[in-house]
């Protein structure tokens, strides 16, 4: 027998999310960002559906080389950029762009014999405060890759919001208007908005966009939800009911004991648990769908299973369909309940999940 869980991914819905990337931003190419496995989706899958993008981006060397040894000819464009020597030299052997974000990749390039040319990206910080070259510098860092013999002439300016996902933060203007007036002298492409800001601030567009969460069918809003945004969610995290169990009043659940049943009830079992990469954050309440219906996690997230309160489903049986998130339950309200993100909850369905494409 195969194992019950699965995450079904919509090949549809993701080309459909993109669209809206590009009605969103109609005057700008898009870099599509596929990092940490297409965000739990399988990166060369989102490659494949999403093969009309301008570019994709990821964050490791390895996803990068991967999608050059799957065929992949569009451009690739490594996020946190090359550490050494040995790493720069393969980026240009794999014709694959990087992100500049500090001095010492420059040190690197001007001191580099390389088989080609490398097109860089140079990353401004403009208050995010984890990758980026200082305001202060931009000029002089920017002139340096310029007379560098290893980096093609057109250079592409970049930075990144750290709060454009919440509505009520000035933080994102701020960030705009210092990546522009640091610019203002400079004649080069830009690349500045991330899911949120596609979504936002359309000031921020430039001539690159880069969505992430938002091909994946999930809102970037902090309580936001995807349907609000014309967004399809892409993966559907099911299983089944593999038990139906009935206890009486006050009986205690599960590891721990610290849920106690509050009448003679029927408990479903279903076959996930945080070994699968179901949170064992979420708490008492979560919603889960049985055959679309939603009913209310019970007790602890154990490994491989988890318990349902069954009261408003007597007609449930062993074996019937349970959704734990996507189609009917959005991503974004199970990472609520589960005190994260949804970005996380995607990344991170384990290797045991049986991954199937609907077309
Ligand atoms: C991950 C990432 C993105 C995509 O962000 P989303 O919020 O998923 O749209 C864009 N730019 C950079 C630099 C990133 O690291």
């Amino acid at each position: 027998m195969t194992r019950a869980a699965e995450a079904s991914i919509d090949l549809q819905a993701l080309q459909y999310n993109l669209q809206r990337v590009r009605e969103s931003a109609k005057n700008s190419r898009v870099i599509s960002v596929i990092k940490a496995n297409g965000y739990g989706h399988g990166m060369l899958r989102v490659a494949s559906a999403l093969s009309s993008s301008d570019a994709f981006a990821v964050a490791k060397i390895e996803e990068a080389l991967t999608l050059r040894q799957a065929g992949f000819t569009q451009p690739v464009l490594l996020l946190e950029g090359f550490t050494d020597a040995d790493e720069l030299a393969l980026l240009a052997q794999h014709a694959i762009e990087a992100v500049v974000h500090h001095q010492y990749q420059i040190d690197l390039l001007e001191k580099a014999s390389l088989p080609s040319k490398i097109k860089i990206w140079l990353k401004i910080d403009t208050g995010m405060h984890r990758l980026g070259i200082d305001l202060d510098d931009v000029t002089v860092s920017f002139k340096r890759l310029q007379d560098c013999e290893n980096v093609v002439a057109e250079i592409t300016l970049m930075t990144h919001f750290a709060n454009a996902d919440d509505h009520n933060d000035s933080r994102t203007s701020t960030q705009l208007k210092r990546f522009n007036s640091t610019i203002q002298e400079i004649d080069a492409p830009c690349s500045l908005a991330n899911s949120a800001a596609i979504l936002k601030y359309d000031e921020s567009h430039a001539e690159w966009v880069r969505p992430g969460i938002m091909l994946y069918g999930v809102s970037p809003f902090i309580k936001g939800l995807a349907a609000e945004e014309g967004l399809k969610p892409v993966m559907t995290l099911h299983s089944k009911l593999i038990a139906i169990n009935h206890y009486k009043k006050g009986n205690a659940l599960g590891y721990g004991g610290s849920w106690h049943c509050p009448d003679d009830m029927p408990v479903g079992v279903v076959a996930i648990g945080y070994g699968d990469g179901y949170p064992r954050a979420a708490r008492a309440g979560t919603p889960v769908l049985i055959n679309g219906q939603r009913v209310p996690l019970i007790g602890r997230v154990s490994m491989d299973m988890i318990c349902v309160d069954l009261r408003s489903q007597p007609s449930a049986a062993i074996g019937d369909r349970a959704v734990l998130w996507g189609e009917g339950l959005p991503v974004e309200e199970i990472a609520e309940c589960a005190h994260t993100i949804p970005y996380e909850l995607l990344c991170r369905v384990t290797e045991r999940v049986r991954i199937t494409e609907v077309e």
